[in-house]
């Protein structure tokens, strides 16, 4: 067999266990990875104290474990790679992108949600002197900027890069932001494939962008549904969402096949994870899935 250059992954943040709906997301990279003969990595976006649960990122990966999803070499851990995006920062600074923002959150709440780039005055390179006072760190982008994504799944779509103004590389509390972490690992990772929710679907623009300033290669993306519960909420643990158990794997795994747009055989109600995931991958078509930004549970 030839070897592939396909590399996905499942990236999950450790905020709670796995529910439905993240499962729908691990499913699709895992199958869409194996469908095209390619590794499956896992890395824990572990990087927002406030919000992680202790425990989470080892219930996570026991639940993926459970249903079946078995990942390629070690797991990679964001908390370990700080030197890293503090590097990544800095290129980007030398190349004068970068912008120390004082803008605090009653501010902001006044932009609705678009910043207007009032700081980017304080550009940061390395003869520029910002005020020692806490701040963010945006990137500046060019303006107007239109970016295609090739999506996979939803097709062409164009996006204005700074339709919600700069954004944020590092956090005023001193964190790197999800963007700066997230592209600079897919990077980092050689992924060729990224497979998400729709509710991430923004942020590929940007991701994107990040990784041309970096001169890293960008993955494809595909963005399946998000699943909502009844009450038409995107399934979280805010909402309630029930966390995944190892005695339901399988029909978890099948609800969550259908969801996708696959008719399953009754012979897979009776089968074990093994051979729904054998089966699934034989007869993996990302054109099956819906081109919809969000299913509901009721949709199987
Ligand atoms: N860690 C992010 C989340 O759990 C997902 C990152 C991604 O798939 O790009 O929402």
């Amino acid at each position: 067999m030839a070897v592939s250059s396909y590399i996905g992954r499942f990236a999950p943040s450790p905020t709670g266990p796995l529910h439905k709906g993240s499962l729908l997301a691990a499913l699709a990279s895992f199958l869409d990875a194996r469908a095209n003969h390619g590794q499956w990595l896992v890395r824990i976006e572990d990087l927002d104290p406030p919000r992680e649960v202790p425990g989470a990122a080892d219930l996570i990966l026991r639940q993926l474990d459970e249903h079946g999803l078995h990942w390629d070499g070690s797991v990679l851990y964001q908390s370990t790679r700080l030197p890293a995006y503090r590097e990544a920062l800095q290129r980007l600074a030398h190349a004068g992108l970068l912008y120390a923002c004082y803008c605090n959150r009653a501010r902001l709440r006044t932009l609705g949600g678009c910043y207007d780039g009032a700081c980017r005055l304080y550009t940061i390179n390395s003869s520029s002197v910002v005020p020692d006072k806490p701040h963010a760190i945006r990137i500046q982008l060019p303006e107007p900027s239109s970016i295609t994504v090739d999506d996979l799944i939803q097709g062409q779509l164009e996006f204005n890069l700074s339709a919600a103004g700069d954004f944020i590389l590092w956090r005023r509390d001193h964190l790197p932001a999800y963007q700066l972490a997230c592209s600079l690992d897919d990077g980092y990772q050689n992924i060729s494939h990224v497979i998400r929710g729709s509710d991430l679907l923004d942020s590929s623009p940007r991701q994107m962008h990040l990784l041309r300033c970096l001169n890293l290669e960008t993955p494809r993306y595909g963005h399946i549904p998000v699943l909502s519960n009844r009450q038409g909420q995107k399934l979280s643990k805010q909402n309630h969402a029930p966390e995944l158990n190892a005695s339901e794997a399988l029909s978890n795994l099948l609800d969550c096949l259908r969801l996708l747009g696959f008719s399953t055989p009754s012979e897979l109600d009776r089968a074990s994870t093994q051979q729904v995931l054998g089966w699934a991958i034989e007869h993996w078509q990302l054109a099956n899935i819906p081109s919809l930004t969000r299913v509901t549970e009721s949709d199987k």
